[in-house]
């Protein structure tokens, strides 16, 4: 996707610090941390939020959560983290790529 800021990290044209990349998915830490331990994970498909998940496209998102565990103990979250992903302008989204927030480094303050 033109002008998708994930879509660019994905083809290079824009740089990222990656922590994991398979054909399927990239993880790579926020720009703006809100936490110690922030990491971004994308699939490799332009899916713009959990509004546009289908029986076509979800498992994309299982192959996520099949390595975010792995992901974590990678960038060093072995005593838990959280996951959260924002969708639509009430959630707080602003990359319309959906991806999932990995937070930890720190005991994280109640949200839900
Ligand atoms: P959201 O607000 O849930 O859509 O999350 C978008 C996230 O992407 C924010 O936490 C941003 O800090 C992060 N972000 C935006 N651009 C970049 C970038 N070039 N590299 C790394 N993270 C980014
Ligand atoms: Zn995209």
């Amino acid at each position: 996707m033109d002008n998708c800021v994930f879509c660019k990290i994905i083809d290079g044209s824009i740089p990222s610090n990656k922590v994991y990349e398979d054909d399927k998915m990239l993880a790579f830490h926020d720009i703006a941390p809100e936490a110690p331990v922030h990491v971004v994970m994308i699939p490799k498909a332009h899916i713009t939020s959990v509004d546009a998940l289908n029986a076509e496209n979800i498992d994309y998102i299982a192959h996520i959560f099949s390595k975010a565990g792995e992901i974590a103990k990678s960038v060093g979250l072995e005593n838990g983290y959280r996951i959260v992903t924002n969708c639509g302008a009430d959630g707080g989204q602003t990359v319309f790529h959906i991806h999932f927030h990995l937070m930890g480094g720190k005991k994280l303050g109640k949200m839900v």
